[in-house]
Parts: C-alpha cells; structure tokens; sequence
C-alpha cells in the first residue's frame, strides 16, 4: 500500500520508518496532489494548534475531508487525534481549524506540561496478550466518545487514550516512538 504520512509539522519521519520497515511505500503529503496516489493516511503528533493552521495554509484540510468521506481510513497520534475529534474539551478556539471526523471529544494537554510527559504500559485486547508500551508526550485524553465508537485502550484509571469508529483510528500517545508496530499493523488492516 501508499500510506500517506502528512509532512507538515510534527513526528511524521519515525512514522515513515516503521510503514517502510512494515513494505509500505510512503507519500510525505504536504499538497492538495500528494492525496491522490495513497490509500491511507497518518496525522502525526507535534502541535495541534500550527498542524491544523498549515492544514489551511497549504489546502489540505478541504480535500482531506473528501478523501476521507470516500472511505480513506485516517489514524491521528497525539495533536493528529486532536486535528481527529469532532469536540475539544472546553470548545476549540474560535476559528480554530480541525478535520472533525471522529465521534470523541478530546482533551489538550490532558496530563499537564513537557515535563508531565510519561511512558505506560497498556492492555490493548485487539493486539493480543502483550502489553503495549505507550509514550505519552504533553498529550491529550479522550473524555469521551460517542455512539459507534469503540475505545481500544485506557490508562489503569479507565482514561481512554485509544480509540477507533470504522475507518477512523485515534491514539493519545506516540506508537511511532517504539519498535512495536502493532499499532501500524492494525491501522493497515482497517
Ligand atoms: N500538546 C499537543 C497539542 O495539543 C500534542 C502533543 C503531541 O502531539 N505530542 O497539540
């Protein structure tokens, strides 16, 4: 498959690693024409608030609605589970552009700070018995999701911090930060 892994800002070089590592061929999507030849796409982590800014400036955010409306499965990390959700806990800014594709409400910077940042081992039932270990960088929680959304994963808690409705895949953490590409391996096989 052509996994398009959007080049904007953000961790998106370690994602490519592990889909090449995986035999996938990877287009850096950084212009409306970069759509075209993939058949998925991967909303890296980084800052939410430029992500979806430089989504505008360079067209992007319209034609990856209608890509995705055309059934394009989407997986967004950490600020690209941000970009994902239709709801920001506490309202998104004014004017502040995201995708809204996905039925759950996000919460920024759910864990406080940089320094806040921390590493979790996670029981994940559809990645089988081994305990997935998650990177958590200044990231956020999903408060909530709605109808037809199926949470993958929570914190010890019960936080949820994985999530998936259809084609649409959400995680909290950063799975491209690890050698483990189970979580690549589940959003190909969506
Ligand atoms: N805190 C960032 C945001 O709100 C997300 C951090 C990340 O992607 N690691 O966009």
């Amino acid at each position: 498959m052509n996994i398009g892994v959007l080049a904007l800002q953000g961790a998106f070089i370690e994602h490519e690693h592990i889909l090449r590592r995986l035999g996938h061929e990877v287009t850096q999507v950084r212009l409306p024409q970069h759509l075209d030849t993939i058949d998925r796409l991967i909303i890296p982590g980084g800052e939410s608030t430029t992500i979806g800014k430089l989504l505008v400036a360079y067209k992007l955010l319209e034609p990856i609605r209608e890509r995705a409306l055309q059934e394009m499965p989407i997986w967004g990390t950490c600020a690209g589970m941000i970009l994902l959700a239709k709801d920001i806990a506490e309202g998104r800014p004014e004017g502040q552009p995201a995708l809204r594709l996905m039925d759950i409400t996000a919460r920024r910077n759910a864990f406080g700070r940089q320094l806040d940042s921390f590493e979790a081992d996670l029981n994940v039932a559809d990645l089988g018995d081994q305990p997935f270990h998650a990177v958590f960088i200044r990231a956020p929680l999903i408060d909530k999701v709605g109808v037809g959304v199926e949470a993958l994963a929570a914190l010890d808690d019960g936080r949820i911090v994985a999530a998936r409705q259809g084609r649409f895949l959400a995680t909290a953490f950063h799975p491209e930060l690890t050698n483990d590409s189970r979580f690549h391996e589940l959003f190909l096989e969506m």
